[in-house]
């Protein structure tokens, strides 16, 4: 837990045994300590610009056709054939849009009802550390329990042997995020090729969170794990238009996959919220159709200039940077800096030179939590102007 949180003295320890060790999301902390101190928010991966004013249109007009009542619960027909087209146009892979396609509130909720559709108590799930914060957190409110390999820093190389180690008669799915927040790793075709076959070897399904599919740099491109031989019948995927289209706050993301698999997800998503807003699944399936490769083109050119910007930045300040070739995440050691932990560091920051980082140590589990104390997170998905604004005050 982080040493520097408030303890609320209204807490009557009300959250459930299974919820309580995960606290509050450091998300919602960072943010709400970086606009305490009027901070430069780098610390949440949220953009501080809008995405194309077209997608505005098409929701309005979307609202005015009456698309205001609920969805059909696995998705409006138009969202899931545009979900489908998607995965055909970008990496040839085939699915049924009525069938093998949920669309959810985000890939949030996508995550939680494919891990609680398809887990049963008792359970292991594989995750790598760091890890983004709901993975141990769904794990634990479908009562499995989690096996965790740590990718070790700077380069956070997949140690395959160490993850076959962790594979056992309980082992059932396997959470993999690529690219990776927070490290920006972008798996590669030899690492995934190496999950694929200890996937199919011990059969482990796989949940594979792709939300940054089109934020890759320098030239590497993204592999679905999902596209691999034998992989398309154990596998996941979700996605999310969160920050494809800048519009982190519309939550409307996707789990797709085989029928039987997409069945429990959806066993579960109808009992969690049934369906998601109407209107701006109409706006989305229009966004997908419309805004085609030479968008996601300019979209990768101007976060190719921010990631530069910050990572140029930072190790002007003295930080010691590793580049991130997929997400818009750099991750940053302090040592060169201080003695401090990175928390510690975060808030002497956010106090005295009002810029938001967030502290890694909060995606590595409880008693491994050292691994990541010398590391800081600073999001890019902001204007040019908020980071040279950041610059300015560090
Ligand atoms: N997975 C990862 C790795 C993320 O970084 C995020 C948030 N940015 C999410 C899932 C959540 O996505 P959404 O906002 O669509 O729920
Ligand atoms: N995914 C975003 C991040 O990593 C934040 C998501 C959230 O606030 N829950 O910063």
């Amino acid at each position: 837990m982080l040493g520097f949180l408030r303890k609320d003295p209204n807490d009557r320890g009300m959250i459930s045994d299974r919820l309580r060790p995960f606290g509050t999301s450091i998300f919602s902390t960072m943010t709400r300590l970086a606009n305490e101190h009027q901070a430069i928010n780098l610390a949440q991966g949220f953009p501080d610009f809008d995405g194309p004013r077209e997608i505005f249109d098409f929701a309005r007009e979307a609202m005015d056709a009456g698309c205001n009542q609920y969805a059909r619960s696995m998705g409006l027909p138009d969202l899931v054939e545009s979900v489908a087209r998607h995965f055909s146009r970008a990496y040839g892979m085939s699915y049924d849009p009525m069938t093998e396609v949920c669309v959810s509130t985000g890939a949030t909720e996508g995550l939680a009802a494919s891990v609680l559709g398809l887990l049963n108590p008792g359970d292991e799930v594989l995750l790598m550390e760091p890890f983004y914060d709901s993975y141990p957190a769904l794990a634990a409110m479908a009562g499995a329990s989690v096996k965790s390999l740590v990718l070790e820093a700077p380069d956070f190389a997949l140690d395959l042997n160490r993850l076959e180690d962790l594979i056992g008669p309980k082992t059932r799915l396997l959470l993999l995020n690529n690219p990776h927040n927070p490290s920006g790793k972008v798996f590669s075709q030899e690492e995934l090729q190496g999950i694929a076959k200890l996937c199919i070897q011990n059969n482990v399904l796989v949940l594979s969170d792709e939300v940054y599919e089109f934020l890759t740099y320098d030239g590497v491109s993204h592999i679905p794990i999902a596209s691999l031989p034998g992989m398309r019948e154990r596998t996941l995927t979700v996605s999310s238009t969160g920050k494809t289209f800048s519009l982190t706050g519309w939550k409307i993301g996707w789990v797709v996959g085989p029928e039987d698999l997409v069945k429990a997800t959806q066993a579960a998503h109808q009992f969690l919220t049934f369906a998601v807003t109407t209107p701006f699944q109409a706006a989305m399936a229009k966004a997908i159709e419309h805004f085609g490769p030479s968008y996601v083109k300019e979209l990768r050119r101007e976060y190719l200039a921010r990631r530069d910007f910050l990572v140029d930045m930072l190790e002007e300040k003295g930080f010691g940077v590793s580049v991130p070739r997929g997400s818009y995440f750099v991750l940053a050691d302090v040592s060169a800096l201080t003695e401090k932990p990175a928390t510690e560091f975060a808030m002497d920051l956010i106090r005295e030179r009002q810029v938001a980082a967030l502290p890694v140590e909060s995606f590595y589990l409880e008693g491994r939590k050292s691994e990541g104390q010398r590391l800081l997170r600073f999001a890019f998905c902001k204007r040019l102007e908020t980071l040279q604004a950041a610059k300015e005050r560090l």
